[in-house]
């Protein structure tokens, strides 16, 4: 049912609002708009840093779930990982024993602080051990520094980092930039993947041509939508792995219906950031069980949008950000 009923500017425009249960990726609070359109409930909600241009690509994803929804799934549910914050071991380790099952775990780091300095690598060390004493041998560990190293700083931490998490199963976008992915990649055995690196970039296939990365991970709302993923992933011919924009679970349904129609997904996906919502926009979440997710669109709830309401402020913002997005669209369209 369209929550109608809500003091939301249009009934098919609805800002939300949440707190993260543990601050990620420098927020404490997460937002955005949810577009109902012939099709089904989609979400637009680009980070605030983004501007109107970039967040088109956003846009197009969202139009795309609200106008022609997504193609068929080819498997029923998605193995997914949980997601540790660069936090202390208690909390790292805590963080996965509850997390439902998942056999695989994505730790983030070469976080820095207010002052831009690096966290030490014992610390790191220490948070991947906890995850590995958490996960048990059988489990895999992937780190994410989201091009936070220098080159000779990857280098260095790789080794002491793979050791402590008893193997690495990848790392993600471990430089910025793609001369560095592919040092990495040529000077260590542990598996390089890209993220910022082909969905901020102009050009996703330089990654290609400097063989810099092993996987690629891919998420639907910077890279325009379900097809177009499917479209690049085939174009690309690495393995993929899906993750989300730490979407409510209207978002997070496109990676799902992306995750779910890939012809091949040998990684779990990172499509289980429902778990760092306070206040999701629907009364069953979209989260794992088992380690799983479970294929479905689930539609936003009254009540799961009057806890998770955006103030008028905000809402405003957000619509004025989508107006604005699409004028610019449409415009490059025309
Ligand atoms: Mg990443």
């Amino acid at each position: 049912m369209p929550p109608t009923s809500l003091s939301t500017p249009s009934p098919r425009l609805v800002a939300w609002s949440t707190p993260l249960r543990t601050r990620f990726r420098g927020l404490d609070a997460r937002d955005g708009l949810l577009v109902r359109g012939e099709a089904g409930w989609a979400e637009f909600s680009p980070f605030w840093e983004y501007d109107d241009a970039e967040s088109g690509a956003w846009l197009r994803a969202a139009r795309e779930a609200a106008d022609e929804g997504w193609p068929a799934p080819v498997r029923a549910s998605v193995p997914v990982n949980v997601t540790v914050p660069a936090t202390d071991p208690q909390r790292a380790h805590d963080i996965v024993t509850s997390s439902d099952g998942c056999r695989t775990a994505k730790v983030k780091v070469a976080q820095r602080d207010g002052r831009g300095v690096v966290e030490p690598v014992d610390q790191e060390v220490a948070r991947l051990e906890a995850v590995r004493d958490a996960l048990g041998p059988g489990g895999r560990i992937r780190v994410d520094a989201n091009g936070g190293w220098e080159l000779d700083e990857a280098l260095r931490r790789l080794p002491l980092l793979d050791r402590a998490a008893g193997g690495l199963e990848y790392v993600e976008q471990p430089c910025a930039s793609v001369e560095d992915l592919a040092a990495v990649r040529r000077a260590t055995s542990v598996l390089v993947a890209a993220d910022e690196s082909i969905r901020r970039a102009e050009d996703p296939f330089a990654v290609l041509r400097a063989e810099a990365a092993d996987v690629v991970v891919l998420k639907v709302q910077p890279l325009g939508g379900v097809r177009a993923c499917l479209d690049l992933a085939e174009r690309v011919g690495l393995p993929v792995v899906v993750s989300s924009a730490l979407e409510s679970s209207v978002g997070l349904a496109a990676g799902l219906a992306l995750a779910a129609a890939l012809p091949e997904l040998p990684f779990a996906c990172g499509l289980a950031t429902a778990q760092l919502l306070t206040y999701d926009v629907v009364d069953e979440p979209l989260l794992p069980v088992g380690g799983e997710i479970v294929v479905r669109r689930p539609e936003p709830s009254a009540a799961a949008l009057a806890r998770a309401s955006a103030d008028r402020a905000t809402a405003e913002r957000w619509v004025e950000r989508y107006r604005r997005v699409g004028a610019l669209l449409d415009g490059a369209a025309a």
